[in-house]
């Protein structure tokens, strides 16, 4: 009963479809599922680490464009702001008015100057500073005319003291003496303290100059005014310094903060950069590893294995096995690799029985004319080229039309079945090679076998089939069947000739037949061998 014919995915053809494999994967799917992997991790890094980057440049930008004319700004704040200070000390200390008069225009000019106006708290205390460097100017120049008042009244005094002298005694003009001394000390006096220590000397000196002193006390009076005037200014003068100081040192710190911030901000923002281009760097070199393994595991072995399965199938002829993989293609592409091979091992076993089929004879089995050909071509190119003895023996059934005639074809061809085994089992080492030549002929190639080992495989032959004793009535030479036989060899004294050979044989068994039949003739035979000779055996 013939097998159901298999499909290329060696699956019987009536079977039911076998469900698709789970797990599979397509090549294509898992090609656009890495490619868009990689395509999002490098629009990731990219996006990062851009936005990072223009975060940098948009801040220094910024420094540029802004924060620096800033710190410039402030910085060159901080300058008038001390040129003010120093404007305001001159006017304090000098004692030259006209000097005085220009410091205070130059601070007046250098306060009206409009970056002052930028800042509000900057203009408030500049302002004020300007106003108490205006009041310590006014100021100033209040003392000096009350100490201008002073010196005329001190003057005044003097020559009232010179004139009294003239008709005091002694003890009052010591007394004027004295008091006009404390006066002139008093005019000196810088402090309160000093002040009220010269003014108790001069009451206690005044007290018993009533008349002439009750005016002079102005003089302390006025001197009094003047330090209070002068401590006033001292100390609004101060307050307003205080304010600039402070002014002047926020300006800086406030400048060293914002500049101090923003390079941290930058500092960290290239750290932020660094950090997500190192992190996104080495993510992307784990993926592409991850990547080049599952290539390496699913792709690139799987190939190599059905590259090595089909070599295997091509040299052996033998069906491989190959796994299951992942890969749907790939997977396809080894089934359809075992399929090649067991289709090839059966292809190549159906021409092996070929081959055999048509290098037999169908009838008795024994190689047939075509193999014998083959044979006696390649084994007498070896004997040639190695010098080497080669026999053939040409043999035919005697009478064997008779036989037929007399037995039937169906028995007709069993003899030539047992003929055939019983000559071919005679002939067994290795290279001989006995085939039915056709009809009721037999031919033997002998290799290594000269015409004496020839003839005496040719006697055996004879012998088996008489052995046989396949009755043969019709036989005038005997009671069974017989053969008739034709020797030849090449050898040292014959010299190869292969088709001369056969030749050879072929004419020795035609005086064979001619000599009597059941007979051996070889090349160089005797006297049994002439036509119409007596028959042998
Ligand atoms: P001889 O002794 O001179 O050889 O006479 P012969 O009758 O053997 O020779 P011939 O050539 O006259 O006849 C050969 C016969 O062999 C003719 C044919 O019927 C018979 N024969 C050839 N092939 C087969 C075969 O395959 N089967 C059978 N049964 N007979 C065959
Ligand atoms: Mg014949
Ligand atoms: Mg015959």
């Amino acid at each position: 009963m013939a097998a159901p014919n298999p499909t290329p995915d060696g699956r019987s053809a009536g079977a039911p479809p076998a469900p698709a494999r789970q797990g599979h994967l397509g090549l294509v799917p898992a090609v656009l599922v890495f490619g868009a992997l990689l395509l999002a991790l490098f629009t990731g890094t990219s996006l990062l680490v851009g936005k990072a980057l223009m975060d940098i440049e948009q801040l220094a930008a910024d420094t540029r464009n802004v924060l620096l004319p800033g710190l410039i700004r402030h910085q060159g704040t901080a300058v008038n702001i001390e040129r003010l200070r120093g404007f305001g000390e001159v006017v304090l200390t000098t004692p030259d008015a006209e000097r005085r008069r220009r410091v205070r225009l130059a601070a007046y000019i250098l306060a009206s100057d409009s970056v002052f106006e930028q800042e509000s708290r900057v203009h408030q205390t500049i302002r004020l500073a300007y106003q108490a460097i205006l009041f310590v100017a006014r100021t100033r120049e209040e003392q000096e005319n009350e100490e201008e008042w002073i010196a005329n009244r001190l003057e005044t005094i003097e020559a009232r003291i010179e004139a009294l002298a003239r008709e005091a005694d002694a003890e009052r003009i010591r007394r004027l003496y004295r008091a006009e001394r404390l006066l002139t000390s008093v005019k000196h006096a810088a402090t309160p303290l000093e002040l009220a220590r010269l003014e108790a000397a001069f009451n206690a000196v005044a007290i018993h100059l009533p008349e002439e002193s009750s005016g002079w006390r102005e003089v302390i009076e006025r001197r009094r005014a003047i330090i209070n005037a002068g401590e006033t200014a001292d100390a609004r003068w101060a307050a307003a310094r205080q304010t600039l100081e402070a002014l002047a040192d926020s300006l800086s710190t406030r400048a060293a903060l914002r500049a101090s911030d923003r390079s941290g901000l930058i500092v960290e923002l290239a750290e932020q950069a660094r950090l997500v281009g190192t992190g996104a760097l080495l993510t992307l070199l784990a993926v592409l590893l991850i990547l080049a393994l599952l290539w390496r595991r699913h792709i690139l072995l799987p190939i190599l294995a059905a590259t090595r399965g089909l070599e295997q199938v091509q040299s052996t002829h033998h069906p491989v096995a190959l796994p299951h993989v992942r890969i749907r293609e790939l997977d396809a592409i080894n089934r359809a690799v075992e399929n090649f091979g067991r289709m090839l091992a059966q292809l190549h076993d159906a021409n092996t029985q070929l081959r055999r089929l048509s290098d037999r004879d169908g009838l008795t089995g024994i190689p047939n004319r075509r193999r014998f050909d083959t044979a006696y071509a390649n084994l007498s190119k070896l004997a040639r080229r190695h010098s080497r003895p080669l026999a053939v023996i040409m043999m035919d059934i005697d009478f064997f039309k008779a036989y037929n005639d007399t037995y039937g074809h169906l028995q007709g061809d069993d003899c030539l079945k047992r003929v055939a085994h019983a000559i071919e089992r005679v002939a067994h080492r290795t290279g001989d090679v006995v085939a039915r030549y056709g009809g009721e002929e037999f031919v033997a190639v002998l290799p290594e076998t000269d015409a004496p080992g020839a003839l005496r495989i040719a006697e055996r032959m004879q012998a088996a089939v008489a052995d046989l004793a396949i009755e043969h009535r019709s036989s005038t030479v005997a009671g069974h069947v017989t053969v008739s036989m034709g020797v030849a060899a090449s050898g040292p004294e014959h010299p190869l000739d292969p088709e001369a050979l056969v030749d050879t044989a072929d004419q020795a068994l035609l005086r064979a037949k001619r000599s009597g039949r059941n007979r051996i003739c070889t090349a160089t035979d005797g006297k049994r061998c002439e036509p119409e000779g007596t028959p042998g055996h």
